[in-house]
């Protein structure tokens, strides 16, 4: 095989649209890419989005129940932050790679009681990362790019955001645009931000809308990645969720 049909073949990998995430397996309406609009549950290993996550519970009269259970296994929340961690270690014996990407996080933070440790983080994003966890790929990534725990090295990160892409993360598709666009790659960006505005990306939108008025991008490619970007918002938007950002002063969508 020549080099410029591998690459060809990895490009055609590359620049693929992502499938969407699965359903939401409360309200079964698909789930969010952007990760801060969903929640994993460290009980029973489902992620249900935020609008499931934050409506509240009623009991057969009719009245509020204050206390919090998971919204799919019904198990009572978790009180206190050693049985949040105990939940996640349960998990992560089991080999379920998005509770070994939080568990990362929280040795990356240095949260939920642990001491920061770079390398334990690392570890664990690596394990998961080799079952397949884009978000765990894209955070190596991440620790490359910004020399986190480990000697910069910008090849290596964008190789690793690009493993993450390909495995439909969200984040690293908009950052290897803008890597593109510093490389003058001007074709290649506007790959990537289509790509990521057609999987709920706004600042992707924006991206291109400023290349636009640069006279980088058509008109046609600027209403192009809008009307993604609409298409995949009318796909998740649901008034529960709707809510759920409210209460959390955050946008979601
Ligand atoms: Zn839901
Ligand atoms: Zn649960």
């Amino acid at each position: 095989m020549t080099d410029t049909t591998k690459s060809e073949i990895y490009d055609e990998k590359l620049f693929k649209q992502p499938p969407p995430l699965d359903d939401c397996p409360i309200c079964f309406v698909r789930l969010p890419s952007n990760q801060s609009a969903q929640t994993y549950q460290p009980c029973c290993g489902k992620i249900v989005c935020n609008g499931c996550m934050y409506a509240p519970l009623y009991d057969d009269q009719g009245n509020k129940i204050a206390e919090r259970k998971c919204p799919f296994c019904r198990i009572t929340a978790p009180t206190s932050e050693k049985e949040i961690v105990k939940r996640y270690e349960k998990r992560v014996e089991l080999g379920d790679s998005n509770a070994m990407f939080d568990m990362g996080g929280f040795y990356d933070r240095g949260i939920r009681g642990f001491t920061q440790d770079y390398t334990k983080a690392l570890e664990l994003w690596h394990r998961a990362g080799e079952l397949g966890n884009a978000q765990a790929l894209q955070s190596i990534g991440y620790c490359y790019f910004h020399g986190e725990g480990i000697e910069r090295n910008e090849k290596i990160a964008l190789q690793y955001y690009e493993r993450a892409v390909i495995m439909g993360d969200y984040h690293s598709r908009r950052s290897l645009g803008i890597e593109e666009m510093k490389a003058w790659n001007i074709s290649r960006a506007k790959k990537h931000y289509l790509i990521a505005a057609r999987d709920g990306n706004e600042n992707a939108v924006t991206n291109v809308l400023k290349l636009y008025s640069r006279g980088l991008a058509t008109k046609e490619e600027y209403e192009n990645a809008l009307r993604s970007y609409q298409e995949y918002v009318a796909e998740v938007k649901t008034s529960q969720r709707d809510d759920a950002a409210k209460l959390m002063h955050k946008k979601y969508y």
